[in-house]
């Protein structure tokens, strides 16, 4: 009503469907055959980064029937292939030659087994199983188990002096970000990484505990290996050779030495990772006497595995042999626009394409085929004369696999543009690989998020008519890094949402960056029927509907000074922790999460001195912190001020006539709700800082960043949490100016 009726937030708006119309569209149109049909054309052959142009070609065409302007937008951009790798456990042979000689006691297949149930499980066996942007290189070397290769898995290791130097480490996956496992073995002077899937992080769900693996049951398939890349993350994500501009053809290139490995590294199974566990037994401490965290998800004596740490004598050794092609290459994001009525505000909403493997059922084609639902319901409101008040940019990201190459570039490329005028960006990555809605976001965006949820019914009901919103344990997590959103949030300053169904401790095992992520396992355990498919393209049309169209954006400023206020709380929680180490943490009370959030701090374990006598302490500074909690009272006066005047707009929409002759007041209505508007869209850019964070320069949020060592998970207040710990009480309260000045900016902002 507020499109046709009297009052009118923008001059010259026409639209026939108003915004409970649109709502109505998008839950009718989205369905779970449609869905299931996308799933099948995107997981029907390989589709790497720079390898799914007619993936692109396919999505372009289907967009434009559906009413999108859309186009192919190219980057070159540097990547590499897998050319040949070969993974083998020798024994030295006994004799007095000169030359060492060796005989094999187990090749690693690094295959994953072709199942006769799951069509799609043999199509990537052409393309050997590797790492995206790891170092070529052939070495042989003992061999040292290092948990989940964590900063502080390491630091153990170091204070245990296990000799790293001139190792190949065995790490399991989980926890952090894979190439941040490599980077620490390389900055220790290891020769080589292998990453493996341990069933002991699969909870219940394993065939140790009698569940059948998958084609047969839910528990993980023996062979399954995690592709995925090792870029460092440190520098910048997207493309190597391009940190902070985007990868045209003729752009200068920069060298990558310090953003990606330069040791060899590969990922295996746990079926290929056993041999070399037991080649341990025996060899160094046992990880159940070393530390408790390494006994987590350890399994005690799995198929023989006693987890001992090594290193390997010196007779006992791993050839580990990667090699890989990098090249220069086109990738293929496609871009579909609608355009609104308002030219500079605007929407993009994003998931990416490119998968490591054949299916990537769950990883990202459960996104793609969720959004071109979404976008399908999008054409159909347009068909029915739905003009937008705002512009929605559509995006299928190529190369997000490599290091979020495709949406980093494009951020690159048009940042003047989307840094005047995005209002939000929107992603799903995996949109669904379970049943439990998960949600990232910066926190302006809570309230869009819990209205949108509250519009779409549940699949899983309890009480007939229940919401997305009423089965959601309602946790909004911060932004940390992963997927597409990153270049978006961290380098744009553009509030960012991340939304998609996982899978719960219990629930069939995902075969992450597996070929047994595809189709069959998708439609037999991960969501039969495609239902929870259905729900989030209804989610995700409904979620963009509101932020796209309502006349005044459904954003709160109140909630994001508030989250202000309790990461300074998590900051000084922190320097506690810090100055009263607690002794002993029991471990069987946190999650894993927490687990690895606590064992993620950088800092040395011994106990502050120097710095004390400065003139920058710990203690002056708490003091200074006191300065950040009152900007942000100032801060949140206005929020609230400004979240009051959106409420009486939204009231006045919904409740007032203006007659049509009363122009002046209608013009006066208008002018306050753009000023509301243009107040929140610029609010998250208050908090960026051009220089950047201390040594990832890229990284210019100073509220929101991936961990350092953490890679997925975020970080609030880098800045101060990194200074903490590294004891630098000096550069800890430059963050504060600098912190405390974004938030005075963020208040002007809103004050004006
Ligand atoms: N989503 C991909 C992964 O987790 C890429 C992440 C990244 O490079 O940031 O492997
Ligand atoms: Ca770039
Ligand atoms: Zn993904
Ligand atoms: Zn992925």
């Amino acid at each position: 009503r507020s499109d046709e009726g009297n009052v009118q937030s923008w001059p010259g708006h026409q639209s026939k469907v108003d915004q409970e119309e649109l709502r109505q569209i998008l839950r009718d149109v989205p369905s779970s055959e449609q869905a299931m049909q996308w799933s099948y054309f995107y997981t029907s052959g390989p589709h790497l980064a720079g390898k799914n142009y007619t993936q692109a070609l396919l999505t372009q065409q289907k967009w434009k029937e559906w009413g999108l302007h859309s186009y192919i937008n190219e980057y070159l951009v540097y990547l590499n292939y897998p050319v040949d790798h070969r993974l083998a456990l020798l024994k030295e042979k006994e004799g007095d030659g000169e030359d060492k000689e060796y005989e094999v006691t187990y090749e690693a297949s690094l295959v994953e087994d072709i199942l006769e149930e799951d069509p799609t499980s043999g199509l990537a066996n052409s393309v050997p199983t590797f790492h995206g942007y790891s170092a070529s290189g052939n070495v042989t070397a003992p061999v040292v188990y290092v948990n989940y290769g964590t900063y502080q898995d390491f630091e153990d290791l170091l204070a245990a002096n296990i000799t790293l130097k001139g190792k190949i480490a065995i790490a399991r996956y989980g926890g952090i970000f894979r190439g941040l496992k490599v980077k620490r073995a390389q900055e220790l002077g290891m020769v080589g990484v292998i990453l493996y899937s341990d069933p002991g992080d699969d909870g219940d769900v394993t065939d140790e505990k009698g569940v059948p693996v998958y084609p047969e049951g839910p528990a993980r398939q023996p062979s399954s290996v995690q592709r995925g890349s090792t870029q460092f993350l440190s520098v910048a994500p997207g493309d190597p050779t391009t940190p902070g501009y985007p990868s045209k053809p003729e752009a200068p290139r920069k060298p990558v030495e310090t953003a990606i490995p330069s040791i060899p590294s590969l990922p295996i199974s746990y079926t290929d990772a056993l041999p070399i566990l037991k080649a341990l037994n025996g060899h160094g401490p046992k990880a159940k006497d070393f530390n408790q965290w390494w006994t987590r998800n350890t399994g005690l004596g799995y198929k023989g595995v006693e987890y001992n740490i090594g290193p390997t004598p010196d007779d006992v050794v791993v050839n580990l042999y990667n090699e890989q092609e990098y090249v220069y290459t086109p990738i293929w994001n496609v871009i579909g626009v609608i355009n609104g009525t308002i030219p500079d505000e605007v929407v993009v909403v994003g998931n990416h394409r490119d998968a490591w493997v054949a299916g990537g059922a769950g990883d990202p084609n459960s996104g793609s085929a969720v959004l071109n639902e979404a976008i399908r319901g999008f054409g159909a409101a347009l068909a029915r004369g739905w003009k937008p008040r705002r512009t929605v940019v559509f995006a299928s990201w190529d190369g997000e696999e490599y290091g979020l190459v495709g949406s980093t570039e494009w951020v690159e490329e048009f940042l003047p543009w989307l840094k005047h005028s995005s209002v939000a960006y929107v992603n799903t990555d995996v949109g669904v690989r379970g049943k439990r809605l998960s949600v990232a976001a910066s926190p302006i965006l809570n309230k869009v998020i819990y209205s949108a949820t509250s519009l779409v019914g549940s699949v899983n009901q309890t009480r007939p008519g229940q919401t997305v919103y009423d089965l959601w344990d309602k946790k909004i997590k911060t932004m940390g890094s992963g997927s597409d959103f990153t270049a978006f949030q961290d380098f744009a300053g553009i509030p960012s949402v991340d939304i998609g169904f996982d899978s719960d401790r219990g629930s069939p095992v995902y075969h992450y960056h597996s070929n047994y992520d595809s189709f069959h396992w998708m439609q037999k355990y991960g969501d039969p029927g495609f239902l929870y498919h259905k729900t989030m393209a209804q989610v995700l049309g409904i979620l963009v509907a509101e932020i796209v169209n309502l006349p005044v954006i459904p954003f709160g400023a109140e909630d994001y000074a508030k989250a202000l206020a309790e990461y300074v709380q998590k900051v000084e929680d922190k320097l506690d922790a810090y100055l009263n180490p607690p002794a002993e943490i029991l471990s069987a009370s946190i999650t894993d999460e927490e687990m690895f959030e606590l064992r993620s701090s950088t800092r040395n374990q011994s106990t502050p001195s120097s710095s004390l006598s400065s003139k920058h302490t710990p203690e002056t500074f708490r003091a200074s912190l006191e300065r950040l909690r009152e900007a942000l009272q100032t801060l949140m006066y206005h929020a609230y001020q400004l979240d009051l005047e959106a409420d009486e707009l939204r009231h006045i929409e919904q409740n007032e006539e203006i007659p049509w002759w009363n122009l002046p007041k209608k013009i006066r209505h208008h002018c306050k709700v753009r000023k509301v508007n243009t107040k929140y869209k610029y609010m998250e850019r208050s908090f960026l800082y051009e220089e950047g964070l201390d040594k990832r320069p890229w990284f210019k949020h100073v509220v929101f960043a991936p961990g350092l060592w953490t890679g997925y998970s975020g970080a609030v207040f880098p800045g101060l949490m990194e200074s903490i710990d590294q004891e630098d009480w000096t550069n800890a309260e430059r963050w504060v100016d600098i912190i405390e000045s974004r938030i005075e900016k963020a208040s002007k902002g809103l004050e004006q």
